[in-house]
């Protein structure tokens, strides 16, 4: 269809004065005794376009006035009668799909939780109109981030043999037949399609090694699958994961680079995105921008997982998990941390052994690795990054402490064995940081169709 983007003709001085066809859905409509007016929203801007409709000179068909219905109207782009915007004053509408009362979203500011219950529908909402552009530009954005510094973007594989983490919280990959009688474990793998254990990825981090012993600096961008039963506003079984590796990189150099990332994000996101973030600055989160500006103006502060525990237990807070040096922080730790002693974002470092994973960086110390959360207000843990494990022995060691399948990782051994150097990576949660910048406080909110434990309609 010929037709003008409502983005283009709100924003280009060149349609001004001409004669153009929008497509879109009404918004709202309103009338008065010789007009009527009609909201007209196509999605490629938060502004919508007001169509004026001389009532003298158009019989409007009623059902071009439903809330919801799509239409396409023609007529000259003038200077808005009110405020310096422009609009259209129509010469032909024409309707091209109805859209009968039982349209579900009625009024304008409709909540969250109902909207929830229509992923399907719930796009056509200023609010996630907004957090769907912020979305795709700072998916740009990291494209354009790490492009600009000469990484290699690749692809690591979704299915995948090796879980990650050990953390057995992988989807199975599976052809057997839902019926499948098997006497062992082995006999049902051996039957099935690779003819053994396979799963969703967790994470493209070992794969992403390989590539980086190769090509010195690669990130991926792609989905991971957790099949962890969190019931949270901060966890989905399926998000995207921005996953850099860098050669030559110990942690500070990790951390700066983390760090640059998410300015870069954030600045990104301010400059496309005016309309949106004044938007969530209003109706998400007061003071957001206030917010973000202060981030991009201060260095992120960085404290000793040791000290943290410190700081903690002296916290005049009421905690319904205990601190204890050893044990992992929760979500009401960090949130402490980042909210009430530091007041940005926060870098957490040297974590105990015992809570992170064996490929991490063990520390002289013996108890602590070189590994790193880099928490946020609202939200708490955004990235998990660490230093890894260049040495082969140390590597070893730490894989047979946890009891782990040494014949399975012999390919990631090698990168030890054949000229291994000392590298470094993280993992960002993408939606974790839309929410942060958008102030959306549900993980669910920021995402097409979120899938959680019981949920995958
Ligand atoms: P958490 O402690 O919040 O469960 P994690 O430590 O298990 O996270 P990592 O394995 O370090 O997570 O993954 C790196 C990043 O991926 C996290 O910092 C987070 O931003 C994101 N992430 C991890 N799990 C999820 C999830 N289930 N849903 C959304 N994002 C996630
Ligand atoms: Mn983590």
């Amino acid at each position: 269809m010929k037709h003008t983007d409502i983005s283009k003709v709100l924003k280009e001085k060149e349609f001004l004065g001409k004669e153009v066809t929008v497509c879109g859905w009404v918004r709202t409509f309103r009338e008065s005794s010789s007009v009527c007016f009609l909201e007209l929203a196509d999605g490629t801007s938060f502004t919508k376009l007001q169509v004026v409709i001389d009532k003298s000179k158009i019989a409007l068909d009623a059902e071009c006035t439903r809330l919801g219905a799509s239409v396409a109207a023609t007529g000259e782009v003038v200077k808005a009668f009110k405020g310096d915007g422009v609009e259209l004053n129509a010469e032909k509408i024409v309707l091209l799909g109805k859209c009968p009362p039982e349209y579900p979203i009625q009024k304008k500011r409709t909540t969250l939780e109902f909207l929830r219950g229509i992923p399907h529908l719930r796009l056509r909402t200023n609010t996630f109109n907004a957090v769907f552009k912020v979305r795709s530009v700072a998916a740009q954005a990291v494209h354009r981030y790490f492009h600009e510094r000469g990484y290699y973007y690749v692809n690591t594989p979704i299915i995948t043999a090796s879980d990650c983490e050990g953390a057995g919280e992988m989807f199975r990959v599976t052809t057997a037949p839902w019926n499948a009688k098997a006497a062992s474990e082995e006999e049902y793998f051996k039957n099935d399609f690779f003819a053994e254990r396979a799963g969703l990825s967790v994470s493209g981090q070992l794969e992403g090694e390989v590539a980086a012993m190769a090509f010195s600096k690669i990130y991926t961008f792609g989905p991971s699958f957790r099949a962890e039963k969190s019931n949270t506003t901060r966890h989905l079984s399926e998000f995207w994961h921005i996953e850099p590796e860098v050669a030559f990189a110990e942690l500070p150099d990790i951390i700066e680079i983390a760090e640059d990332m998410i300015k870069y994000l954030i600045r990104a996101v301010l400059n496309e995105c005016p309309d949106e973030m004044t938007f969530f600055d209003n109706f998400m989160e007061k003071g957001l921008k206030d917010k973000l500006n202060h981030v991009l103006n201060s260095d992120f502060a960085v404290c000793d997982y040791t000290k943290a525990i410190e700081i903690l237990k002296e916290a005049k807070a009421d905690f319904r998990f205990p601190v204890e040096w050893g044990s992992d922080l929760q979500t009401e730790h960090e949130k402490y941390l980042t909210e009430e002693v530091f007041k940005k974002p926060v870098f957490v470092t040297n974590y105990p052994k015992k809570i992170k994973s064996f490929y991490m960086k063990q520390n002289p110390d013996g108890k602590t690795v070189a590994a790193t959360d880099l928490l946020v207000p609202g939200i708490g843990e955004i990235i998990g990054c660490s230093e890894r494990e260049a040495d082969l022995d140390k590597l070893l060691s730490a894989m047979k402490e946890r009891g782990m399948n040494l014949d399975s990782y012999e390919q990631y051994l090698d990168l030890r064995r054949f000229g291994s150097v000392p590298h470094s990576g993280f993992g960002l949660g993408f939606e974790r940081f839309v929410m942060y910048v958008t102030g959306v406080e549900n993980i669910r909110d920021v995402t097409l169709f979120p899938r959680w434990v019981g949920n995958v309609m």
